[in-house]
């Protein structure tokens, strides 16, 4: 494809990557995945801009991907263009109480640079394995804090491959929820407005959350973190354990012994054993209690059969 290729060439020029048919197990925490049709990591906006430009001509669907902490590929890999913003868009810049950082950077990193700089507001980030941009897409959250809470301003790249910064009031926050996706944005960087704060204070209380992490997760497998929402009022794990599913297995994948609302990858797992152990919980759970569970992670591309 012509388009393709003078894509390939702006992008050697500048150091990025474009990739073809190229495996998504190595960008998901999962490590499971099957090829991306065209995988492109651009290093700066306008990068992201010419090729989200050149997928549009050529009529490919574009998907972003970040740390990929919370995405299940399907075993036949993802249609049209894959976007992976990593560490070439990692810059971070504090200016008095406000942290601003670029999409690509790990939210962990950027929590942990504000703790050091004795500024508060993201230290349950520090636990998170996602980027910036993942982590504002999901309005991601744990121990009582989420992004929603400190974010102050957006900058996106819109569909119509306009850079437009936006208060965070009008991304329709709601848990784990944010508009990005329905709205085909490009997260490209975020502002968080903290405030004053003990460092050493802010570090013993990120160890105790990291040591009771260590003992209730099972972090030496590879697995996406939560599975499902937590339904209102309740928690998919003592739901999913309470149907006795804990160490049901599919393939090489399994539910949690730990926790059960991990689903870890035992070695060679395949996207189609995970999703029949979502679905085995899922059916499980709605049988013995009457409430659905809904998935965090988002599944997406297509099923190996359908190539
Ligand atoms: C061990 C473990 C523990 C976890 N603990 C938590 C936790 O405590 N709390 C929590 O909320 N989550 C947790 N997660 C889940 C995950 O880390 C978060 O959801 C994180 O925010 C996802 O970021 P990511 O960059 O990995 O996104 P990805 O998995 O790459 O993508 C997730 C979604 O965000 C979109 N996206 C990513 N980057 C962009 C961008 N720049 N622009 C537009 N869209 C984008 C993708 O298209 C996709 O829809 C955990 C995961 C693991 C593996």
């Amino acid at each position: 494809m012509k388009e393709t290729d003078a894509l390939a060439e702006m992008f050697a020029d500048a150091g990025a990557r474009i990739c073809f048919d190229e495996p998504m197990a190595r960008l998901t925490t999962w490590r499971i995945g099957g090829p991306a049709d065209i995988l492109v990591e651009p290093v700066d906006v306008e990068q992201v801009r010419a090729a989200v430009s050149v997928a549009k001509q050529i009529d490919l669907p574009v998907f972003t991907v970040g740390r990929g902490s919370n995405l299940l590929v399907r075993d036949g890999g993802v249609r049209g263009m894959v976007i992976h913003l990593g560490d070439a868009f990692s810059r971070l810049e504090i200016s008095g109480d406000r942290l601003r950082v670029q999409a690509g950077r790990a939210v962990m990193s950027a929590a942990f640079v504000a703790m050091r700089q004795g500024l508060s507001g993201l230290e349950f980030a520090t636990l998170i394995p996602g980027s910036v941009g993942g982590a504002v897409t999901m309005n991601a959250g744990a121990h009582g804090g989420e992004i929603k809470d400190v974010l102050s301003t957006v900058t996106v790249l819109t569909q119509t491959h306009e850079v437009l910064t936006m208060p965070a009031s009008e991304l329709s926050f709601a848990y784990r929820h944010s508009k990005v996706p329905e709205c085909g944005w490009i997260v490209l960087e975020a502002e968080f407005q903290l405030v004053p704060g003990d460092p050493e204070q802010m570090q013993e209380k990120v160890r105790a959350w990291g040591r009771k992490r260590q003992q209730t997760q099972p972090l030496s497998y590879p697995n996406c973190g939560s599975v499902f929402r937590n339904p209102p009022g309740d928690h998919a794990a003592r739901l999913i354990e309470a149907a006795g599913l804990k160490g049901a297995r599919v393939g090489q994948a399994a539910i949690s012994d730990l926790h059960a609302n991990f689903i870890v990858n035992l070695g060679e797992a395949r996207a189609t054993d995970v999703l029949a152990l979502i679905q085995r919980a899922k059916d499980a759970v709605e049988a013995q209690f009457g409430v659905r569970l809904q998935t965090e992670v988002r599944v997406v591309g297509e099923d190996e059969t359908r190539r």
